[in-house]
This record gives structure tokens, sequence and C-alpha cells, in this order.
């Protein structure tokens, strides 16, 4: 039998009062990813993150965590777990060892383990620092390692990059992605920032109003997206009537001609086309495949009430 998912959540719904913050979220993480939870403010990401850690009850569904279920297995699916929600409450005037080490003694977890978490975070130089004086990258990068104590399956981060400096972001961009094969543990982060989550996640689920518009990996959600042809040519009108005959939707953007075809459109297409216009003498400036990045797919789902799982 293979080795239970990291996370697993089924029909999760949840209401305060006349709003549903949730209704029957369905998905499965799997091990080793960096799973992104996609959405506005209010589409219900932080409720979804304090229900997976009971935190708050659900009002129906199930949330399994390492294969144990949580209403019934509590305890341990909460020992498979780390995370850092919201900034995390640590001690100003202990250092950042200090802190962990607080953390590990009431964890049961040797002296070893902190200065495992403190490497794996890259924050041994600071170590000796009072977490007062920390930046709020550094004590996101503490926080963290808090709860990466005992090697959890899966660590949830809710809004990882909140509030920090281009640097910072960048650095939390590095420490997220370097995770799963550094701790053999899987991640999964909510984001409303679709540059960092298009930079960082190997999966996502998309969420608006409560529900997931797409659950899967960042390529089947690529996958679903037809690709165009972004093209700069002339004699404009005569490159216009040749695509068109060629079978192909031609808008125009600015200087360029962007083209969809009804049939896969890939490089193949691409040499196509390009040797079909220099046969008929058009002189060709620029001609590239165009993938939609994860903010046109975004808008597009959004509009596509039919967009959903793969
Ligand atoms: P944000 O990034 O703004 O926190 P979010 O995606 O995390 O957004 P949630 O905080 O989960 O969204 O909120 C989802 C919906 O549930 C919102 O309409 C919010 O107002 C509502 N909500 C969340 N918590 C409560 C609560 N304790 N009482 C009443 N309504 C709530």
């Amino acid at each position: 039998m293979s080795a239970p998912l990291p996370l697993e959540i089924e029909n999760l719904s949840r209401s305060f009062g006349p709003v549903h913050a949730l209704r029957d979220v369905t998905l499965s993480v799997p091990p080793g990813s960096i799973y992104a939870f996609l959405g506005p403010n209010g589409a219900g990401k932080t409720t979804a993150i304090r229900c997976i850690l009971g935190l708050i009850r659900n009002d129906a569904g199930t949330v399994r965590i390492a294969g144990h279920d949580l209403r019934k297995q509590r305890t341990r699916a909460l020992a498979s777990v780390g995370a850092v929600v919201e900034t995390p409450a640590l001690f100003p005037n202990l250092t950042g060892r200090e802190n962990l080490a607080l953390t590990a003694r009431v964890l049961n977890h040797d002296r070893a383990e902190v200065e495992r978490v403190l490497e794996v975070t890259e924050m041994r130089e600071a170590a000796d620092r009072r977490v007062g004086q920390y930046s709020l990258g550094m004590r996101q990068r503490i926080g963290i390692a808090r709860a990466l104590l005992g090697q959890p399956r899966l660590l949830i981060l809710d809004e990882p990059s909140n509030g920090l400096d281009p640097a910072g972001i960048r650095d939390m961009r590095s420490l997220i992605k370097a995770l799963p094969e550094r701790e053999n543990t899987t991640v999964f982060m909510s984001s409303h920032l679709l540059s960092e989550v298009e930079q960082t996640a190997t999966h996502v689920s998309l969420m608006r109003k409560g529900s997931t518009l797409f659950s899967g990996s960042l390529d089947a959600l690529a996958a679903l997206q037809p690709a165009s042809i972004l093209i700069k040519a002339s004699p404009r009108q005569e490159v216009v009537d040749l695509l068109e005959n060629a079978g192909f939707d031609v808008a125009v953007r600015d200087e360029s001609l962007q083209l969809t075809h009804a049939s896969e459109t890939g490089p193949d297409t691409v040499a196509g086309l390009n040797r079909s216009l220099v046969e008929a003498g058009i002189d060709v400036h620029e001609l590239r495949l165009s993938k939609a990045g994860l903010e046109e797919m975004l808008l597009r789902m959004a509009h596509d009430p039919e967009g959903g799982e793969p």
C-alpha cells in the first residue's frame, strides 16, 4: 500500500452566520509538493487553514493529515504538522536559540534538534540575538524553524511573505523552495501574491468566495489553457488574410497579432507558420508561442464557471 498523503481535504464547509467561508472544498496534497492556496482577501484561505489545524470546527467534510482523520485521531493528525499562522508568537527578550530551546523542551525534542532547524532555516548566525531585534523576515524564519522541530510531514504557512520587503520575499521564496528536499516535507501555504505562487509552488488551489475554481498541479492548469502565438509581420492586411485562411482566430494587440487555433498549438505550429509566411513573401519581425501566466489563467478561470478540476 502506498504511504498516505500529507494532507487530504474532502468537502470541507464552514459558515459564519450567513457567510459561506468554505463550500465543499476538496483537495489532495502530494508528498514533496509546495501547494499554494491562492485567492483574494475573503476567499476563505485562513478559515481553511484554521480548520486544518483544528483551531476552529468545520461544519461538514473531513481533513486527513498523514492519513489521520482530524476529528477521530486529532493528536496523531496534529503531531504530523508544523505551522506558522500569522506573525509567530515569540518571546522578544529571549534569543532565537532560546525561543527554540523552550519549545523543544515542551515538545520533548533534544537540543540537537534546535541546532538542526537553525541550520535548515539559515538562522545560525543570528541565533544568539534577541528576537526583539530581529527583522520581520528573521522572525518568520525562526517561526518556520520552530514549526520544523520534530520534522513534521506537513508544514503549513499562512501568507509567509506578508509584510516582507523585496529582499525578505526573495529569501523566503528560496527557503520555501528548498524545504521539501532539505526536510523531506511538504509545504501547504496560503497566499494572495500571484507572482510568489508562480515562482514557488508546484500545485495550486484557486479559491474564490469559499469555493475552489481549480485544484491541481501548475502544469495541469497550464495545459487547460489554450496556447496562443504572437506575431509581428508586415504587410499587416496580407498577414491577417493568410492567417484567417489557415484557420486561425486573429486578434490585434498593439503592434502584434495574437493567434489562437482550434487544434493544439505548439512549437510545430510556429515553425509551419513561419514557413508559410516567408514563402508568401511576408516580412516576419517576431514570432513566438505565448503561454498564459498565472494571472491570466486566474482571470480566465474566474470568468469561466465551468473551469474546475482537471
Ligand atoms: P484574508 O486574506 O483577508 O484573511 P481569506 O481568504 O483568508 O482572506 P477568510 O479570512 O478565511 O478569507 O474569510 C472568509 C470569509 O469568512 C470572509 O467573508 C470573512 O469575512 C468570513 N469570516 C472569517 N472568519 C470569520 C469570523 N470569525 N466571523 C465571521 N465571519 C468570518
